[in-house]
């Protein structure tokens, strides 16, 4: 079984990754939500070239990745959720549940941390929002991330099979949820209880840092609405926000690889993480 499973695991999701990213980049070509500030042509190459980077970097380093790390953990019977002795589909779908309240904290984290936000910033410098910058991290974070991952699946020990659908799922949902594909107000009203839709993640792109610092949530919306971290939606409207960091304007820093891959690098973390802010909420004092 575990064999099995580690040996479909590359397949699984890169057939998911490629299915889902026709589809979603069908959609918001066909019926986008909002019109294109910078268009696809400037932003895709390096977009699509981080992504080839990460993958490369993590099949070299962790080639039997999340997966492989539950697996172990599963062979040595380790982690809290082995003490609860729930049927195995319950415990796949508490393990997908814990992952991605993980994940949440750990966006959470990147945001609020100096160090971990130069790292964050890149995903956040995209200077418009659609599927591929679902799959825009830096590298560095990429591995970071799935080190925090291997800690996580450690201590709580979930199924194998959980850690790859929630993996699979939390690619799927990526793209989907940084998509400018347009879905009915009314659908989205009642979708966004139970997944992240677009214009949820869309307001997380603001240049406007209180709208930055809200809906952290990739996969279940809930976190941001019990933890208080929810903004329905971006103050401006969805066509008048502006999409990006105020400090990251310029095409070659944003959109090419090469001045991608040096935000991490480039000047102060300035006023987004904990404790720095140049300017208050809309009407405040401060
Ligand atoms: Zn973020
Ligand atoms: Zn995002």
């Amino acid at each position: 079984m575990s064999e099995t499973l580690l040996a479909n695991e590359p397949a699984v999701r890169l057939g998911f990754f490629f299915g889902i990213f026709a589809f979603m980049a069908l959609w918001e070509l066909l019926w986008p939500r909002r019109g294109r500030g910078i268009g696809r042509r400037s932003r895709w190459p390096g977009n699509i070239a981080v992504v080839v980077i990460d993958t490369a970097v993590l099949r070299l380093l962790f080639p039997t990745a999340a997966v492989g790390m539950a697996l172990f953990a599963e062979s040595r019977d380790l982690g809290l959720l082995g003490l609860l002795q729930w049927p195995q589909w319950g415990s796949v779908v508490l393990g997908v549940v814990l992952l991605d309240l993980a994940i949440y904290l750990q966006h959470v984290m990147f945001h609020a941390v100096p160090a971990f936000w130069r790292l964050h910033r890149m995903h956040h410098a995209d200077l418009d929002i659609d599927v591929t910058t679902g799959v825009r991290f830096h590298p560095i974070e990429i591995l970071l991330s799935m080190l925090i991952k291997f800690g996580v699946i450690f201590m709580l020990g979930p199924p194998a099979a959980s850690v790859l659908i929630f993996e699979v799922l939390l690619n799927a949902t990526s793209m989907f949820n940084h998509s400018n594909a347009y879905i009915p107000l009314p659908v989205d009203r009642v979708l966004r209880w139970f997944v992240v839709t677009p214009d949820m993640h869309r307001v997380h792109h603001s240049v406007e840092d209180y709208e930055t610092n809200s809906n952290f949530g990739f996969n279940l919306p809930w976190w941001d609405r019990l933890f208080g971290t929810y903004r329905g939606q971006p103050r401006a409207g969805h066509d008048g926000m502006t999409i990006g960091l105020s400090s990251f304007r310029d095409e070659q820093t944003c959109v090419s690889i090469k001045g991608m891959l040096m935000i991490p690098f480039r000047g102060r973390s300035e006023d987004y993480v904990i404790n720095r802010r140049s300017h208050g909420p809309p009407g405040g004092a401060g």
